[in-house]
């Protein structure tokens, strides 16, 4: 394939990435966004195939080969509940690939660059090595933190942001030396050096990140691995690969500021770590009675009531309770009833976990809000079902700044008349807080699972 046509290929691709991440911003134009970022990854990777900078095809058509196989079945296999899982064992990869093409290129024997130009290809090395790094080892402690494998309580190391600030400043001082090294063929010391520091500041970081502050950690982790894919490209000579990673770089770190945004949160803090878990005193002790409803009971409010909301959380998404949850918003829709869906930002355990869940069961879009477009609204609430939510819906986030979760914004469901809370015990959520929402004198629970709960609820509702 000639130059400009590949020129022209890498255009049509960027476009249609640009499509895509537009179509993925909006639930209606969702899929089509998915469409578009499949034909421009289609589109990229037969260029490149295409191009001179591929001479062995073989080896190529078995990365192809293996590469698809293991994608496609970790894809027909993972669970919806283990998506964020899958999404941060991706993002290592994309790190695992910028260190690899970083020491590919430092040990290129036929590398001909000279002078200026070989310095600044020194220094895409090592910026891609260290970026690829963090994202790396951050990214198996998030998989691991997220996939329960690892414990989600902050792991707060001693003088860790001077630990973190001691790692920063060996890291420029190495790359200096790297530099000089590299003049005389050498380096290899300070580049090794480097990678295992920046492997264990990964580690570091994320380790140090407690529960609630998880989803920042994962949509940095999307734009770092955005930048390990841009300095990728750099070492390449790749414009496609430059222009990819800096839109999933810059549009990972948007949506880390809106999910810090959305939890109160400083961005600086969150990745410093440990934020909101070293307040003055413990976090206050929940006493009351709690107040069982069954299915019957739940049916009955639920007939009597002429505004319903519905906040949905993880336990939905573990119970895969969503199509039920459709099928009884469709009933009661039909009975007249006003019914809304409330979505906190964090709800899950990725971004948009709940809105995917929902578009899935085919719940229509205009009747699921966001926390700020309906949080106003729960005085006149007469029925809010809670399934499977907990630390969205804590009032605790409000009233004690003691709790690991304070200031963070939560859904105001107890201001409603009634609120049924679907789960299948006492437990705590994900940030490992209890919730004085399950023993608030508006709170009923309707204990078990949340599909076989809502099934049974149904059923009343039919009968
Ligand atoms: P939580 O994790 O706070 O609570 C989920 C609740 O669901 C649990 O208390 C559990 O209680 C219940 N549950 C689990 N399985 C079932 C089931 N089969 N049927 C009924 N209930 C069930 O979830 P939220 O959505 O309220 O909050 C999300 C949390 O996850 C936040 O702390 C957020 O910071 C964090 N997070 C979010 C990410 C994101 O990007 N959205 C990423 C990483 C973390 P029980 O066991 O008693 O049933």
């Amino acid at each position: 394939m000639s130059q400009g046509l590949v020129t022209m290929s890498y255009i049509a691709a960027s476009m249609l990435f640009i499509f895509s991440l537009s179509g993925l911003s909006h639930q209606e134009k969702a899929r089509s966004g998915n469409v578009y970022g499949m034909l421009g990854m289609a589109i990229a990777m037969f260029a490149t195939v295409m191009s001179d900078a591929v001479s062995s095809y073989v080896i190529i058509m078995l990365a192809v080969l293996i590469g698809g196989f293991i994608g496609t079945k970790a894809a027909v296999k993972v669970k919806m509940t283990q998506m964020p899982e899958l999404v941060a064992i991706m993002h290592s990869l994309v790190g695992m690939a910028a260190v690899l093409v970083g020491y590919a290129n430092f040990i290129d024997p036929t590398s001909l660059l000279t002078g200026v130009e070989k310095t600044i290809h020194e220094v895409e090395i090592y910026i891609g090595i260290l970026i690829g790094a963090v994202t790396f080892s951050g990214s198996v402690i998030a998989f691991g933190k997220l996939s329960g494998r690892i414990s989600g309580n902050p792991v707060l190391l001693p003088a860790r942001h001077w630990l973190n600030l001691g790692l920063l400043v060996m890291s420029i001082w190495l790359c200096m030396q790297f530099l000089q090294s590299a003049e005389t063929g050498g380096g290899t010391w300070a580049l090794l050096l480097m990678t295992l520091i920046a492997l264990a500041f990964g580690v570091h970081m994320v380790m140090a990140i407690g529960g609630a502050d998880m989803p920042v950690v994962v949509s940095m982790l999307n734009s770092y691995s955005g930048w390990a894919a841009a300095a990728t490209g750099f070492m390449l000579g790749n414009d496609l690969l430059i222009v990819t990673g800096a839109l999933v770089g810059s549009s990972g770190a948007i949506l880390s500021y809106i999910m810090c945004k959305a939890m109160n949160r400083n961005f600086i803090s969150v990745i410093a770590g440990g934020f909101g878990t070293t307040s003055g005193g413990p976090a206050a002790v929940v006493e009351g009675e709690v107040k069982e409803i069954n299915s019957h009971e739940t049916a009955a409010l639920l007939q009597d009531a002429r505004n319903i909301m519905i906040i949905p959380g993880y336990g939905m998404a573990v119970a895969h309770a969503q199509h039920t949850v459709n099928e009884v918003c469709k009933l009661l829709r039909d009975k007249g009833k006003n019914v809304q869906f409330g979505i906190h930002p964090v709800a899950g355990r990725m971004p948009g976990h709940m809105n995917v869940l929902l578009a899935e069961a085919k719940v229509p879009y205009d009747i699921v809000f966001e926390m700020d477009e309906i949080n106003e609204n729960f005085p006149e609430i007469d029925v809010t079902i809670v399934i499977g939510a907990n630390d969205i819906v804590n009032p605790s986030a409000l009233d004690d700044p003691n709790s690991p979760i304070a200031g963070m914004p939560v859904l105001e469901c107890w201001k409603g008349e009634h609120t049924i809370v679907l789960k299948r015990s006492m437990a705590s959520g994900y940030a490992g807080v209890d919730n004085p929402l399950f023993v608030h004198e508006h709170t009923q629970m309707l204990f078990g699972d949340a599909n076989d709960s809502m099934q049974a609820v149904l059923k009343e509702l039919q009968g």
